[in-house]
């Protein structure tokens, strides 16, 4: 496995490899088993897996919250090379957004409900930085978590929108055995907040707005930003609380099984 910290590096790696089927999985590291789920898929669909690697500061609101966000390459970069990536792309934050940097793709509506209405600009940064790296990568195949449902459909709408040629593939919600969906933010939680954050994927798990409400409601200090359903492919139940200063996102499709 290789890393490359620039573009040009970067490419050059790539470039005798494109010859056979590139799946690319973007991820903003403190590896888990959902992106391993990802990091999989890939391996198993692809000649080449290309794996990024980025903190990308133009999806965080405030800098406090891009500053917290858990960071270690050594321990990812192991994760990666034990799951068959081929190469690895982890680039500085000036190699993305150069000196200057004014060009942004913006999935309008789509971006601005549910988590686009208390992360404004959230879904630009998204969309921006995935069709950067998909220019970068040329993958054949993308992968994304069902966790993020609407940052998978926002990707999905750009592909359509910009006629981009790569399959998007949404691989299903990786939890843990009390029903938490894994995520980077979660070592973030105190022992006490992880507890109480259980109430959240048992409120999803009524599949009803309304009773999740009641359930949440009634529950323990979780802060309720939305739960709500969302017309998504599938259609979803999707949420987000905070617990204390940590915030989570998470969502179950509607219908068919319990992802
Ligand atoms: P992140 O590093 O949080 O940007 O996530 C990188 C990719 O992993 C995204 O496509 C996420 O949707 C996906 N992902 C994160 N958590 C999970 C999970 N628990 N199960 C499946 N996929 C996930």
């Amino acid at each position: 496995m290789k890393a490359c910290r620039t573009i040009a590096e970067f490419r050059e790696a790539l470039e005798p490899r494109r010859t056979g089927s590139i799946g690319l999985v973007p991820t903003m590291g403190a590896l888990h088993e959902g992106h391993l789920s990802l990091l999989r898929a890939a391996r198993a669909e692809n000649e080449t897996v290309v794996m990024s690697l980025f903190v990308n500061p133009a999806q965080f609101g405030d800098g406090s919250d891009h500053a917290g966000y858990p960071r270690d390459d050594e321990r990812d970069l192991a994760l990666a090379e034990e799951a068959g990536v081929d190469l690895v792309f982890a680039p500085m934050t000036d190699e993305m957004y150069p000196p200057g940097f004014q060009t942004w793709v913006d999935v309008t509506d789509l971006g601005s409900t549910l988590e686009g209405r208390f992360r404004p600009g959230h879904f630009r940064g998204v969309a921006t930085v995935v069709l950067k790296l998909f220019a970068i990568v040329g993958p054949n195949h993308a992968y994304f978590g069902q966790k993020d449902a609407q940052q998978a459909e926002v990707v999905r709408r750009m592909i359509r929108d910009l006629a981009l040629e790569i399959e998007l593939r949404v691989l299903p919600t990786v939890r843990d055995s009390d029903g938490l969906a894994l995520s980077s933010r979660n070592a973030l939680l105190s022992p006490e907040e992880r507890e109480r954050a259980l109430a959240f994927p048992r409120a999803l798990a009524t599949k009803d707005a309304d009773a999740a409400h009641a359930l949440l409601a009634a529950s323990n200090g979780l802060v309720v930003d939305y739960i709500e359903v969302a017309d998504f492919d599938p259609p979803v139940l999707a949420g987000a609380v905070r617990v204390g200063s940590t915030r989570l996102i998470d969502n179950v499709p509607l219908g068919g099984d319990n992802q």
